[in-house]
């Protein structure tokens, strides 16, 4: 058992599963239990028969005795003579062994011997017993010993014992066969003294022969049955660990499967397939402890999908899922089996290039990464154009340890985003500080507009027929305690970055139309007020209610406020941007195009936007008389908005000559330093209050 134990654990079945195992082992134990059994039966069976087959011997053997006895106490019986019965000529010598009697009937003696084997032989034929008796001298040869009996009789004569009990054949059959030594008595001399015994001699043996051939029959016929009944049951017994093995494998397999999916979720992000977080950290924890060992580099890959939201928005989330997998797919085949390709999340991919030699390799790498993301994908019929933002940070320059790689190839990544995204930055210990000094400014921001030390400057757009102002332009202005002015190019994204552009976004709001408010009531009911909305304020709901709720807060009607977005910002996601824009404009507000020409102008949007008015950006404007390109782009954008049948601001103007190619060239309105820079609300009033006439400000 043991060995098997160490047969079932130790060898090729360590390999099956542990319900199989056990499944074996229980067969097995099973199989001994039943065999065991079996044999416990049979012995038990052949033993009981056996029992049975001396007892009846040992009754056959008694009965002789007796009927032996009783002869023997008698002399014999005297028996009448007839055709059958004769005297015997075996005793000749025994004086009285023929009478007489008196009415002359001849009498024969049969001698107790003759009388009990002439009994018994008529015993054997109904049960097939004999009794008998056995000696190494005899009278009647019938009496005369086998070759067994011989031997027998020859062991009771040297007095090795006096009686046996063995199973021997008889003419090739089997016999239960029985000899006791059988001593001379006073009886016995009469007939027997004449072969030379005396009283007291042993002078042969008694037996009985009992054929065991019914017994062995009996013995066969049983053991089958055990047989039978035995396999039945081991069978019944197999079938049911076979169906408890089954039911044990099914749910072991089932636990399997469930564990190894867990394990896959847990390691795995569900829609790429690529290794998630953290699987990702896990392997590169390992990745980089080979690095060490073989002192060679590793460099982090952060991948991000520029636009990502935009394609999810417009096309819809099973798009982007798409979009994804695509992506991914084209990750992994960029990348040899040893690196690591994961998805972090969202539009987030990171790929860890292994046992790298030199910084090079990573170059190429990154130039792969970008020429695969940049090829257009098709999906559902559609071909789309991507383009990713990463970031690279080496070990172990950039970083020994997997936390501070991975936050070094991220600043490197939003420095990428930073230069106008689709393209490739190394990480720089200069980029670190930049990344620290805009965490500062970003907390520095919070405590400002918390503190309310953000103020509006305005800037007057002028009427180009008359040169009245017609709307001032709220910007914001940071006074930075330690910094200084912060213009807003920088702190407004920062804003957007940090969530903090709900609120600042608000504040403009509220700021500006308070102060419409407050020149409305000083008399200067003709002006209106343009507020900028940058791209986060028109993704929120709530933008319409604020809008409503800060008109109504200060009794502005809606026609005097005018709300600008760029291209990008309404290009961004242009089926929310028109539904917002549109149910802006319902409300009579006023919506222009800012900086118009710098973004990714898409004429087919542009007319189903509700804009009333395009901002011709400054760039434009301001080589308009020295670059023949910028008076063209001018020109034609002053055609175009028209052509839609929207008015134009421009912006910038800085000159008379700016001002007067403007003008010749149909431009509606015009904003710039030539008319007046952005100031605070005060200097505008006091400016406008002592021109009784605004318009005459205009220069
Ligand atoms: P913008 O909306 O195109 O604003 C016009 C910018 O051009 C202002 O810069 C203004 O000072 C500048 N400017 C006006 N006339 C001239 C000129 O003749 N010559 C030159 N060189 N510049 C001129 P500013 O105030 O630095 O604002 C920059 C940008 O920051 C704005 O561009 C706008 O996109 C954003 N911004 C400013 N305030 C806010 C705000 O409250 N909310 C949002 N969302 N964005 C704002
Ligand atoms: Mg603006
Ligand atoms: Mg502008």
């Amino acid at each position: 058992m043991h060995r098997l134990l160490r047969l079932i654990s130790f060898s090729d079945a360590r390999h099956l599963p542990m319900a199989l195992k056990l499944s074996l082992l229980t067969a097995i134990i099973w199989s001994l239990v039943v065999a065991a059994s079996l044999q416990w039966n049979l012995h038990s069976n052949r033993s009981q028969t056996m029992k049975m087959a001396y007892a009846e011997a040992t009754a056959v053997r008694d009965l002789d005795m007796t009927l032996r006895r009783w002869a023997l106490r008698h002399g014999g019986i005297y028996v009448k003579v007839s055709e059958t019965v004769h005297p015997s000529p075996f005793m000749d010598h025994v004086a009285d062994r023929d009478l007489r009697t008196a009415d002359g009937v001849a009498l024969t003696l049969k001698a107790p011997a003759t009388m009990t084997r002439e009994m018994m032989d008529d015993y054997a034929k109904v049960g097939g017993v004999r009794g008998r008796i056995v000696g190494l001298r005899f009278l009647n040869p019938v009496n005369a010993p086998d070759a067994w009996e011989k031997g027998q009789l020859e062991a009771f004569a040297a007095g090795d014992r006096k009686e046996i009990w063995e199973i021997a054949d008889i003419d090739g059959q089997p016999f239960l066969r029985h000899l006791r030594a059988w001593f001379m008595d006073e009886g016995c001399v009469k007939c027997h003294g004449i072969l030379g015994y005396k009283a007291g001699d042993m002078r042969g043996a008694t037996g009985v022969n009992l054929p065991l051939a019914s017994y062995y029959a009996r013995i066969a016929a049983a053991g089958q049955q055990l047989i039978f009944s035995h396999l039945g049951i081991w069978l019944i017994g197999m079938i049911g660990i076979f169906w408890a093995g089954r039911e044990g494998y099914l749910r072991e397999a089932e636990r399997k499967n469930a564990q190894t999916h867990i394990h896959y979720l847990a390691h795995h992000d569900s829609l790429t397939g690529l290794s998630n977080r953290y699987s990702m950290e896990s392997r590169l924890r390992q990745a980089m402890a080979m690095a060490r060992r073989h002192s060679t580099l590793l460099a982090m890959f952060f991948i991000d999908l520029d636009q990502f939201k935009v394609v999810n928005d417009s096309l819809g989330h099973h798009f982007g899922d798409r979009l994804l997998v695509e992506v991914a797919r084209r990750l992994t085949l960029c990348s040899r089996e040893s690196d690591i390709v994961a998805r972090l999340g969202g539009d987030e991919f990171v790929i860890v290039l292994t046992e790298m030699e030199q910084r090079n390799d990573a170059i190429q790498m990154g130039n792969k990464i970008m020429n695969t993301l940049r090829q257009s994908c098709s999906i559902d019929g559609k071909s789309l154009y991507t383009s990713p933002s990463i970031g690279v940070s080496i070990f172990p320059d950039d970083g020994d340890d997997c936390d501070t790689l991975f936050k070094n190839a991220d600043t490197a990544m939003y420095h990428a985003k930073a230069q106008g995204r689709n393209n490739l930055q190394f990480f720089t210990q200069e980029l670190t500080q930049k990344a620290l000094e805009r965490m500062e400014l970003q907390q520095d921001l919070r405590i400002a507009l918390k503190e309310r030390a953000l103020e509006l400057h305005y800037q007057p757009q002028i009427r180009g027929s008359d040169g009245a102002i017609v709307a001032f332009e709220a910007l914001a202005r940071w006074h930075h305690p330690r910094l200084g002015w912060v213009p807003p190019d920088q702190f407004i994204p920062l804003a957007e970055e940090s969530g903090l552009m709900e609120t600042l976004g608000k504040w403009v709001l509220d700021e500006a139309c308070g102060q419409l408010a407050k020149w409305h009531a000083a008399g200067m009911t003709e002006i209106g007020m343009a507020v900028n909305i940058s791209t986060q304020q028109l993704r929120t709901a709530d933008l319409l209610n604020d809008v409503t709720e800060t008109l109504a807060h200060h009794g502005i009607a809606a026609s005097d406020l005018e709300l600008e977005v760029t291209e990008s910002v309404a290009m961004e996601n242009p089926k929310e941007a028109i539904a917002r824009l549109e149910a802006l404009q319902k409300l009579g507000l006023t919506i222009s195009i800012d900086d118009f020409g710098t973004g990714y102008s898409s004429l087919a949007y542009l007319k189903m936007l509700p804009v009333k008015i395009l901002k011709l950006d400054r760039t434009f404007v301001k080589d308009i008389e020295v670059d023949a390109n910028d008076a063209a782009i001018s020109r034609s954008t002053l055609a175009l908005a028209h052509g839609l049948g929207l008015e134009v601001v421009a912006e910038g103007v800085e000159t008379a000559a700016q001002r007067d190619f403007l003008l010749t060239h149909g431009c509606e309105f015009m904003q710039g330093y030539f008319f007046g820079k952005p100031e605070n609300g005060q200097v505008w009033q006091e400016r406008m209050q002592a021109q009784k006439n605004p318009a005459s400000l205009a220069v």
